[in-house]
């Protein structure tokens, strides 16, 4: 039997490649755009959530991530806002798990601010989960109330080891902040690494009013590896996720370091990704406005076909890269929507 020719394959089993040839097998999805903290960087204190009518149920949101899954996702991450703040999360993440038992997922993961982790860990591990991000900037408590607003360190300590003791790969994701935490990354790096856990810089993005400029807190990973290079011998590796971390081995600690620099380096060309939000909007593109409405198509018909149909639409419009700024004369938010809506 011969493969069916492109164009009679139905939209629903159609892989997804854009018009720049790039083929999307990574899916991340904002279960949530509430969160238990306040980070500064990327929420404002007062922020306005979304109407819970306006949420897709959880029914739906595995209904959404399954028909991406038949398209070709291999890689998906549920994120938020904070991912295990959502209500009833576990049973998405129990539910989406048979994707992995089919083989149809290669990898189920979350990134999550940790502060539940520690009651969910072994659920997530049972669930097949083999790999977690923790977001966590600073290892000072006073610090860490400091930027989250209210968090306490220690709860997130705990979350971290319970992923640990549950059999997780737990990766640490610091946002490098200007005059906070950027004397620490060193002493965050050798922490993380001792537990055999890799650490990976984040600049700040310039998404969402936070009701403060970006340029206070904006500070060049270039600066920091620089520094860090008269420390420590950095070995460059050539491994990809078809990401925006670029990797280095650190020769002292043993350990794996990522920096994510969307600021001063274009990773666009082999973005492999798209993200989706609480509502069923797709977005394309990280730092793009361009959004695509899935909630509409998935609630019109019980049947896939109408939303494969819009899924790939939007797809033909994936834009070729982003165009972040951040200096004196942008001083203003490049994306208005914030992270925690689009998930980081
Ligand atoms: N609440 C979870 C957490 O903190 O890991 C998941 C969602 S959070 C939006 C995902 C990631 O985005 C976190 O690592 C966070 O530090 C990062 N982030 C949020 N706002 C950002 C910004 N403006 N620039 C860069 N990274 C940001
Ligand atoms: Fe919450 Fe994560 Fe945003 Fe911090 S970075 S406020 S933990 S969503």
């Amino acid at each position: 039997m011969t493969d069916a020719p492109f164009d009679t394959l139905s939209h629903a089993s159609r892989a997804m490649t854009d018009p720049y040839g790039r083929t999307i097998s990574y899916l991340r999805v904002s279960v949530t755009d509430r969160c238990d903290l306040r980070c500064f960087y990327c929420m404002a204190e007062d922020m306005t959530f979304l109407p819970k009518a306006d949420l897709l149920t959880l029914e739906e949101l595995d209904r959404l991530c399954s028909a991406f899954i038949a398209k070709g996702v291999k890689k998906l991450r549920l994120t938020g806002g904070e991912p295990l703040v959502r209500r009833n999360v576990m049973s998405l993440v129990r539910s989406l798990s048979r994707h992995l038992k089919s083989g149809a997922l290669n990898e189920l993961t979350m990134t999550s601010n940790a502060t539940q982790l520690a009651r969910h860990a072994a659920e997530l591990a049972d669930c097949g989960i083999r790999r977690i991000n923790v977001s966590l900037d600073t290892l000072d408590p006073v610090k860490f109330r400091a930027i989250t607003r209210w968090g306490e360190l220690d709860k997130v300590l705990a979350g971290i080891e319970a992923a640990r003791a549950a059999g997780l790969a737990v990766k640490i994701n610091a946002v490098a902040l200007k005059n906070l935490n950027e004397d620490e990354i060193p002493s965050l790096m050798e922490w993380a690494h001792g537990k055999g856990m890799a650490l990976t810089l984040i600049e700040v993005m310039p998404m969402g009013e936070i009701g403060e400029g970006r340029i206070d807190q904006y500070v060049p990973l270039s600066v920091l590896r620089a520094r860090l290079a008269k420390r420590y011998t950095l070995t460059d590796l050539a491994e990809s996720s078809g990401g925006p971390a670029r990797y280095v081995h650190v020769s002292e600690t043993g350990g794996k370091l990522g920096f994510i620099t969307p600021m001063t380096h274009n990773f666009c060309e082999a973005c492999n990704r798209v993200r989706i939000t609480c509502t069923g909007t797709l977005h394309t593109c990280l730092g793009h406005e361009d959004a695509a409405d899935l909630r509409k198509p998935l609630r019109l018909s019980a049947d896939d076909e109408l939303l494969a149909t819009a899924i790939d639409r939007a797809i033909g419009l994936k834009p070729k890269g982003h165009d972040f700024i951040i200096d004196r004369r942008h001083n203003r938010p490049s994306v208005s929507r914030h992270m925690s809506v689009t998930g980081g």
